[in-house]
Formats: structure tokens, sequence, C-alpha cells
């Protein structure tokens, strides 16, 4: 059926979905109701038409600036620089950051072909020169993996000048967790990023 592998091949270049589960979601979309189809496909066509980068912290908004921007009560001289939106909203979750964020929307990967050029890096350079050393600190949440290593080492490098407190997010023994199975790198960088009691 041509109509339905056509389906099933744009729902695999979704990111994490399989063939079977393409399957079942073009399936799905055989047997609902065509109006809810409908709403699925506007739905779609409105994201594509109205999201676009908050021209703070170019993570993706509705309008100019995005909700946690035009939140008068956050901390913007204390920005949080995140590899993806995903981690945006892990770590509003937690509810103990009252800054804002930087979304650079990817990490520096040499090995993969992801250099600085696709990121959102002068987007923030541009914001913490604009705000002429009123930025206090720059927390740099990129993951503890290479990549996010990297990334935390060039920024620092890029932003040194800008910004009186760079910091990194402390990685370690989990809320939890046994150190007795911890392995060696964990437990280093929990030893590392310890904190006075
Ligand atoms: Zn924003």
């Amino acid at each position: 059926m041509k109509a339905l592998d056509k389906v099933i091949t744009l729902f695999r270049r979704f990111p994490g979905v399989g063939p079977k589960q393409a399957e079942r979601f073009a399936l799905y979309v055989v047997k609902t109701p065509a109006i809810q189809i409908e709403e699925l496909v506007e739905a779609l066509r409105g994201v594509k038409n109205s999201v676009g980068y908050c021209r703070e912290c170019c993570n993706y908004a509705d309008g100019e600036l995005c909700e946690i921007c035009s939140d008068h009560s956050r901390d913007r001289f204390v920005i949080c620089v995140v590899s993806q939106t995903q981690d945006v909203a892990a770590i509003e979750k937690a509810k103990t950051f009252n800054g804002v964020y930087h979304v650079l929307h990817g990490v520096i990967s040499p090995m993969d072909g992801i250099n600085s050029e696709g990121l959102k890096l002068k987007e923030l350079v541009e914001r913490v020169r604009r705000a002429d050393g009123a930025v206090t600190e720059l927390i740099i949440a990129t993951n503890p993996d290479t990549e996010g290593e990297t990334t935390a080492i060039y920024l620092t490098g890029l932003l040194k000048d800008y910004v009186a407190g760079i910091t990194r997010i402390a990685c370690g023994v989990p809320l939890g967790g046994d150190i007795d199975y911890m392995d060696e790198v964990t437990l280093g960088h929990a030893l590392k990023g310890r904190t006075k009691v």
C-alpha cells in the first residue's frame, strides 16, 4: 500500500521511532476519524508557523520572548546555559533556579562534525556583552560527557573576560545512591565538586 508506506516512512524520521512503532502510528492514523487527524495536522502547522526562537535566550517561544524571559520576577543576570530545550524543562521542575537560561541547541562535538558554528554561541556572547558587566553568574549546565565538557571549556574561554562568576553544575553521587557501586569517574567528579557542610 503506497499511501500507508509513505506515512510509515515519514513517521520513521521522528527521533526514537523504529519501524514497528512507525507502523503502529500509521495504522492509528488510518483508523482514527478524519476530524481528529485534521486537528493534528492543524496543530502541527500551527506550531511550525508560530514557534520561533526567543530573542533573549534562544529557547523556543510563541512570541518575541519566551515565558521565562518575560517573567520579571526572574533574575536575568544569572544565566544557566543548557544544550537543549528539554533541559530547561528539567531544571524548571526542580524549582530551585530563579535565573534565566540560554539554550545552545547542541554541543560542540568535533567527532560528529558539529562545531561551534551551528550553536547559539554568538547570541550568548552578544547577550552577555550587552549586559555590560551586569551578569553576575553564568552556570554551565551541559552534560558531564566529552561533548558537554568540551563545550563548557570552550564557553569559559569565550566568556571569562565578561563574567566574573562562571560555574559548572556539580555532578557525582545521586541522592539515594550507593558509593560502593559508583564508577571511579563519577566518584572522582563527586570528590572534585565537594562542598563545605
Ligand atoms: Zn527566553
